[in-house]
């Protein structure tokens, strides 16, 4: 299977932090010229049988998604899982169960921003939430923007929410090895999101991507929006190093917040493998293609 093919494999709809339906991030995904897709929620895989009868209708191919976060070494890690059974009960209760903190920390937010004159946040972040399960720090930066504090999210996140900012909380999230128990058990593959936004240390970094090949993981993603181009070189010299697939997507939230459109990535190098050759049988086919021919080329 070629390393050429239009994949997005990372991103998200108003199931979490996102600001479009999963039908129509599906057809976004369509016009872009994506040929295999998987919608990544945070947390949450509420939004998958959506996308994937939205995939099968415009003929795109389909892989399950999902965007777990960890806790390791005292900093958030997201770990990607592609092709498991949503049906999967262990998955879905460890899911429900990294999700069940976010209205108190919410809460906690709002308190915190309360103390330095802004009121009501809690209440006007919830207003940009569609799923009541899933409030995030993406929804107190839209009401932040919307009553004119900030001009837009970035500064929203570097002012206010993140680390030593008035409306950062500390959260422990899932183990590395429950995250990717929970994917690898229902069938899935496991992928390191984003390695270059952490903030590790080299040998912390070790630390992360030994472990994670240790509990079962096999991915790692390379070209990703959140990357720039020489993280893409970067990164896929770590995947060779440890032997891991090269995954690829944007991480597209919304039209007017994101920098890196659905399907518009480069390609992944061609000396990788690429993550869709571990998912071959757990891909949803697009329903004109021939069994021979599992994924189609990009173009
Ligand atoms: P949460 O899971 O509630 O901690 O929210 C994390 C989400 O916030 C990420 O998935 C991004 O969508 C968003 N985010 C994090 N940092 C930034 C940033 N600096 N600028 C814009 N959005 C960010
Ligand atoms: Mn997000
Ligand atoms: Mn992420
Ligand atoms: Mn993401």
């Amino acid at each position: 299977m070629t390393s050429i093919l239009n994949a997005d494999l990372h991103c998200h709809s108003v199931v979490s932090d996102g600001t479009l339906t999963p039908e129509a991030l599906a057809a976004r995904a369509k016009t872009n010229g994506v040929a295999l897709w998987a919608l990544t929620d945070h947390d949450e895989i509420g939004g998958q049988q959506r996308a994937a009868a939205a995939a099968r209708t415009l003929g795109l191919h389909y892989l399950t998604g999902v965007e777990i976060s960890v806790t390791f070494i005292n900093q958030t890690v997201h770990i990607v899982g592609l092709g498991f059974d949503p049906e999967n009960p262990a998955l879905q209760l460890g899911l429900s169960q990294t999700r069940g903190g976010r209205k108190q920390r919410a809460m906690d937010m709002a308190a915190g921003l309360a103390k330095v004159g802004i009121q009501g946040a809690f209440e006007g972040a919830l207003k940009f939430v569609v799923n009541h399960n899933l409030i995030s720090r993406t929804h107190f930066a839209r009401f932040l923007v919307e009553s004119g504090v900030c001009r837009d999210t970035n500064e929203v996140f570097r002012k206010y929410l993140t680390e030593g900012k008035p409306g950062y909380v500390e959260h422990r999230w899932a183990s590395l090895k429950d995250a990717v128990t929970w994917i690898t058990q229902a069938g899935g593959v496991a992928v390191i999101a984003h390695p270059a936004r952490y903030k590790f240390t080299a040998n912390q970094e070790f630390a992360l991507f030994t472990e994670f090949k240790g509990h079962g993981g096999q991915g790692v993603e390379v070209v990703t929006g959140s990357h720039t181009a020489a993280e893409y070189l970067t990164y896929a010299d770590t995947a060779r190093e440890f032997d891991l697939a090269a995954s690829r997507g944007s991480d597209f939230h919304s039209p007017d917040e994101s920098h890196t459109e659905l399907g518009t990535l480069p390609y992944l190098p061609g000396n990788l493998t690429p993550v869709w050759e571990l998912l071959l049988d757990r891909i949803q086919q697009a329903p004109d293609t021939s069994p021979e021919t599992p994924v189609s080329m990009g173009h």
